[in-house]
């Protein structure tokens, strides 16, 4: 059977071109997706790490349970805890997102996603700038200036180019690259860089300092900069601002490699006010280049519960927000969290390894597809079905587009929104003083 126009369920650009081959074994094709996209669409089965049977942990060894225990083992250890924490959520869909506030507000919990530890000083940024933004459509269609800051789309995103962005064909584009300025600034020659017009070194944590360089320049106080900023001369930053001027749609993507140096959401606060800005010149817009499929929804769906898009705690009855105080590593760090329930990420490969430790002191509760080096801590192991190829439901693009996900083959295992409700209830059967 082929199924077309399956969207893809592993990186934020959500590519729904997707042609998926089935047969009697499950997928055996998945036509159109890169390399990455193809490797979770065919890793469906037993052999690719799947867990099959929910598992609790007795004298140190996970033994195989029914779900009904399992529920009930997790609705206990979040029931008792004083600080539980509900993370995860990039890799599943906004159906299990809603699910998890629900079940936060049930248990009193810290809710926090993976953006925490990658675009959540971008959210804060955001939050405190305002975005000039666009869809994706917009850049194919009309963007002739793109500049990458920080990202490597080819190996981190690999059809984007191609599909988005510098190499793309559109209506007002229709030469595609060769009518396009690529432009990439980062700290080493990636291979997004090689393929690049221009590509401009920068020394690691100087980005804020090259930032505030090119918007002196655009308000025509170029004077006031030496020679050379950060190792850059002035020429080429003077020249760098009269292409970003002379764009007629210019389109910035932003990584973690601003993100996540120095400056943190200053630098990201800084980059949109350039992009707002270049807006008494021309159009520019600017777009963070999310990871996970759905990390862009969890923040979606934790802004439309609960006011906030990440780091939201309900132990006081109502949604508080303060990132240093309530992000899943903050909580950890100070070995508050006395319970994590850990969805749809891997906090034990990502997480520093202090905060690690910190992790593998308390009761963890796993929902997750695959076996990963989270399991390891875990005390109650629950098995999902795959969304996004199991499991339909909405996920949110890089853009903040969403898109309906579609359930390709049956699956074996319940969904994460299943999951979470059986452990809702469970928990809601239990007396306040268990
Ligand atoms: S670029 Fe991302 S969404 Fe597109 S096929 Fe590759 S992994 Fe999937």
């Amino acid at each position: 059977m082929i199924q077309e126009d399956v969207v893809c369920s592993f990186c934020g650009c959500l590519c729904d071109d997707i042609r998926v081959e089935t047969n009697d074994e499950g997928i055996v094709k998945a036509k159109g997706a890169c390399r990455l996209g193809s490797s979770k669409i065919l890793g469906h089965g037993p052999g690719h790490g799947r867990i099959s049977k929910p598992m609790i942990r007795q004298d140190g060894e996970l033994v195989e349970v029914e779900y009904q225990v399992a529920y009930d083992r997790a609705a206990r250890i979040l029931k008792a805890a004083k600080r539980p924490l509900l993370y995860g959520w990039a890799s599943t869909v906004c159906e299990a997102h809603e699910e998890g506030v629900l079940l936060a507000e049930e248990v009193g919990a810290v809710i926090d996603s993976t953006a925490t530890v990658c675009h959540g000083p971008s959210v804060i940024g955001v939050e405190e700038k305002g975005l000039a933004g666009a869809t994706l459509g917009q850049v194919k269609n009309r963007a002739d200036l793109i500049l990458f800051w920080g990202c490597n789309p080819a190996e981190a995103h690999p059809r984007h180019m191609r599909r988005y962005s510098s190499n793309s064909t559109g209506r007002f584009t229709p030469e595609g690259r060769k009518g396009r300025t690529v432009i990439v600034i980062d700290v080493r020659e990636t291979r997004t860089a090689r393929l690049a017009d221009r590509f401009i070194r920068i020394d690691p944590g100087t980005d804020y300092q090259v930032i505030s360089a090119l918007r002196l320049i655009l308000a025509g106080k170029a004077e006031i900069l030496g020679d050379e900023v950060c190792g850059i001369s002035k020429g080429k930053l003077v020249d760098l601002v009269d292409i970003l001027k002379k764009a007629r749609f210019g389109a910035i993507f932003f990584g973690l490699g601003l993100t996540h140096s120095r400056g943190r959401y200053k630098n990201i606060d800084c980059a949109l006010s350039l992009t707002a800005e270049l807006n008494a010149h021309t159009k520019f817009m600017i777009m963070p280049m999310r990871g996970h499929y759905n990390v862009a929804g969890i923040g979606q769906v934790m802004a439309w519960e609960g006011g906030y898009p990440m780091s939201v705690d309900y132990s006081r009855g109502a949604p508080y927000f303060n990132p240093g105080e309530t992000a899943a590593c903050d909580l950890l760090a100070r070995r508050e969290a006395d319970a994590a329930l850990i969805i749809a990420a891997d906090p034990a490969s990502n997480f520093p390894r202090s905060i690690v430790e910190a992790l593998a002191e308390i009761p963890v509760i796993q929902i997750d597809p695959y076996e990963n080096p989270t399991t390891l801590l875990a005390d109650v192991v629950i098995p999902c079905a795959i969304a996004g190829v199991e499991v339909e439901g909405t996920a949110y693009r890089m853009d903040g587009l969403p898109l309906r996900m579609r359930k390709v083959i049956e699956p074996v295992h319940p969904s994460d929104e299943e999951i979470l409700k059986e452990i809702r209830e469970s928990a809601r059967r239990l007396p306040d003083d268990h």
